[in-house]
């Protein structure tokens, strides 16, 4: 049977990677060439204080820039969509980031108390393509898990949104900035809730975020990883001693539920999940939140809010956990809906009424499939066709 060897390019976003990239130059070189991609700068012919020949050999040794296949905006251009392909031929992979714009409110110059707010610009990247987590109601674990992203694939998706908000993107690939007012003109946040489970590439994410917090320069209370509860990752994620917020996927507030929606819940169901949110809660200080997606007549009756709020009030010290209730999207491919905002607003109230601070998120880009999961499936596949894992999950949980 024949071989095929495929040569692997040194990533310049890892410490060895750039190491490798630049063996046979002056240490300063690797401080030059990360400052460059820091900044957006991801093709040598702009890294203008290298010499030309390095200048063309990184260009033959470094992977190329990802390309963008698709922009789409929405919200009236508050929320920009963006498929990249990541990868050389044999390999390319399509991935998806959005871009969420929030305009600053209110007069910051007035006294302090004042509820005016800064302007953000928040970019969801993905660290897998595909997922093989299989949760039902999401379309891009269905399509099945695909490849790892590289450090270098993953963080690029916010240097590419990094270039439309400065203006310099040259090629004019990502269309017309046109940035309303009161927004920032660089990346502000950083949540990793696309495409994937990022603790399931985990150094990958681990190194991202050191990446994202260092040589990009985030705050580490901007950059939020999100989970359904891959307990080894937690733990890991707590050892990088840094303020980053963790989103924990609930989605059910028992394990008999939890199974169905989250299939990985049979490995680590919730005692332990909940074990693993203390543990990064007692290491970094920080409030974990908790994500719950709505799904109309399968999660969101008042007494399972009840059982919620009964079961982080056994699990998790008093004022340490916020919860995020995400009305679902909806998806041509899962028989699901978002409940009623009456019914969003009742479940919420039972939470708040127990002490437990919670929000309601505002779906960005419904039309534009942005949340999680729910982005590349609805490029990818034919509308119409229900996915059989979500119509598995829906039978056994009507029977019950
Ligand atoms: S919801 Fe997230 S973890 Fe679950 S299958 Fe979809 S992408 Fe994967």
């Amino acid at each position: 049977m024949a071989t095929h060897t495929e040569s692997v390019q040194p990533d310049p976003y890892t410490p060895d990677g750039l190491a490798q990239l630049l063996a046979d130059e002056p240490a300063y070189r690797r401080d030059q060439v990360a400052e460059w991609l820091a900044k957006g700068i991801d093709d040598p012919a702009e890294m203008t204080n290298l010499s030309k020949d390095l200048r063309a050999r990184l260009a033959e040794q470094m992977p190329a820039r990802p390309r963008v296949l698709k922009v789409s905006e929405s919200d009236g251009g508050l929320t920009r969509k963006v498929l990249l392909e990541c990868g050389t031929a044999g390999a390319a992979e399509a991935v998806e980031s959005v871009l969420m714009l929030y305009p600053a409110t209110g007069d910051r110059s007035a006294r302090a108390g004042s509820t005016a707010r800064a302007g953000r610009a928040t970019v969801c990247i993905s660290t897998q393509a595909g997922c093989a987590m299989g949760c039902p109601f999401c379309a891009t674990g269905q399509a099945g898990f695909r490849r790892q992203l590289t450090v270098g694939e993953t963080v690029r998706q916010v240097t590419v949104m990094q270039r439309l908000l400065a203006g310099s993107d040259g090629a004019g690939e990502l269309g017309s900035a046109g940035l309303p007012d009161g927004v920032p003109d660089y990346v502000t946040n950083v949540v990793f809730m696309g495409m994937g489970e990022p603790l399931a590439n985990l150094d990958v994410t681990l190194e991202a975020v050191r990446w994202l917090h260092g040589p990009f320069g985030l705050s580490a209370r901007s950059i939020t990883v999100s989970t359904i509860g891959l307990v080894p990752g937690i733990v890991k994620l707590a050892e990088l001693d840094l303020p980053i917020t963790l989103a924990i996927s609930l989605h059910a507030p028992d394990d008999d539920l939890r199974d169905d929606l989250v299939p990985a819940n049979r490995q680590h169901p919730l005692a332990e999940v909940f074990g693993a949110a203390r543990h990064y809660l007692q290491s970094t200080g920080r409030r974990v939140s908790f994500e719950y997606v709505m799904i109309d007549g399968v999660n969101t009756t008042l007494e399972q809010a009840a059982s919620l709020r009964q079961l982080l009030a056994t699990h998790m010290p008093s004022g340490s956990a916020h919860v995020n209730l995400i009305p679902m999207n909806p998806t041509p491919a899962v028989p699901w809906t978002a409940p009623s905002i009456s019914d969003q607003r009742a479940f919420a109230r039972v939470l708040d009424d127990g002490g437990i601070s919670t929000t309601i998120r505002a779906n960005r880009g419904n039309d534009i499939d942005a949340a999680c999961g729910q982005l590349y499936a609805n490029y990818q596949m034919a509308s119409g066709r229900m996915l059989p894992a979500a119509v598995g999950a829906a039978d056994r949980i009507a029977q019950r």
